[in-house]
């Protein structure tokens, strides 16, 4: 066995790691999975260099809003610990992280034990306890709570428990092209904004006019979902090109040349998500899900859906020894 915790939490973006934050903070052991190789999911920042110059682009998610009361006082944690900043630009109420989008869950992972390039890949219930088994790994836990996007919660969910993997199929998520460019000097837009909701180009950022980032004009270029489904197989490279000669048609200015340009593909970006849900946990079976497609396809509802489901396990927890 390579782990061993009362609760084992599938999934270390913004809803895993706000479960894991609330549920460590009532005593229990907690481990935390992710595939990926560090902090972010759908949060991510990329670290490239750029004529000599080290430089991170946001290529998931630009910013994110603090309504609701819990969340905002999260946020001001943050902001006192210089891992958030307002960023007026966006809107009145956005936020980033600094100095770069993964910043916040980098600064939640750094007080829990999360395994970075762990993936999860089958749950078997063997009595009252979950093993679940990774690339030869294997981890046992009482409780097992899944915080992944819509589709793959479908797929490792299916023979573990039906019900939830049922309704995560119920949830389909919009592709998103992200193209990453880095020029020698500022590009003469004047907003550092851009935004449409009939362009092939859904939004651009001046990536590099965001708080707490410094260095050469960075931009970053988002493919509507009719785009981005339009390209879906296309090669990064030849995404890159088609992305930037919209970018260029829209903003109305004149092509120029980058230094650095890359494009991601996020097949699952933003889920239509499940109203009214927050999060479920399956008390009887100890096994539980979050992400933003239980709740909002934002930042702000990934954190409400894994309070939301960390609330219902202590419930649950209460309700038992009461
Ligand atoms: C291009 C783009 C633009 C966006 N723009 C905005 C925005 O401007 N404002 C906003 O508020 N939101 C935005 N969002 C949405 C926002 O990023 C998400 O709502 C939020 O980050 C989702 O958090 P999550 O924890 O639910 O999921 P994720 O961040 O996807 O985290 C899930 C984690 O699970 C891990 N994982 C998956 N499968 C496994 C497995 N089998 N084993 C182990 N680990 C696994 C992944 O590596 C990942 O780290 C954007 C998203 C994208 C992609």
């Amino acid at each position: 066995m390579d782990g061993h915790s009362d609760i084992l939490i599938i999934g270390g973006g913004m809803a895993g790691l706000s479960a894991a934050t609330a549920l460590a903070a009532t005593g229990q052991s907690i481990i935390v999975l992710d595939k990926g190789r560090g902090p972010g999911g759908r949060m991510a920042a990329r670290r490239v260099e750029i004529s000599g110059e080290k430089v991170s682009f946001d290529h998931g998610a630009q910013y994110f809003t603090a309504r609701d009361p819990a969340f905002r006082e999260t946020v001001a944690g943050w902001e006192a610990g210089g891992v958030a900043a307002r960023w007026p630009a966006a809107g009145d109420d956005a936020w980033v992280a600094t100095p770069g989008m993964n910043a916040c869950v980098k600064a939640m992972a750094s007080k829990l034990v999360v395994r970075w390039g762990v993936r999860a890949e089958r749950l078997l219930r063997e009595g009252d306890r979950w093993q679940v088994e990774t690339d030869g790994q294997s981890f046992a836990a009482a409780t097992v709570l899944v915080a992944v996007p819509a589709e793959q919660a479908a797929v490792l969910l299916a023979d573990a428990a039906p019900d939830l993997a049922a309704l995560a199929a119920s949830v389909t998520s919009a592709p998103c092209w992200a193209v990453m460019a880095g020029f020698d000097a500022p590009l003469p837009i004047a907003a550092d904004c851009y935004r449409s909701d009939t362009g092939p180009v859904s939004w651009a950022a001046r990536n590099s006019a965001k708080p707490g980032r410094s260095g050469v004009e960075t931009w970053v270029i988002h493919a509507s979902p009719q785009r981005s489904r339009a390209l879906i197989d296309l090669s990064k490279e030849e995404v890159a090109q088609i992305l930037l000669a919209d970018f260029f048609a829209a903003t109305g200015i004149a092509p120029v040349t980058p230094q650095h340009i890359d494009a991601h593909r996020w097949l699952y970006a933003l889920p239509q998500a499940l109203k009214g849900e927050g999060a479920r946990f399956d008390a009887a079976n100890g096994i539980g899900i979050a992400g933003d497609w239980l709740h909002s396809p934002r930042v702000e509802g990934a954190w409400l859906s894994g309070r939301a489901l960390a609330d219902a396990v202590v419930q649950e927890r209460l309700a038992s020894t009461s």
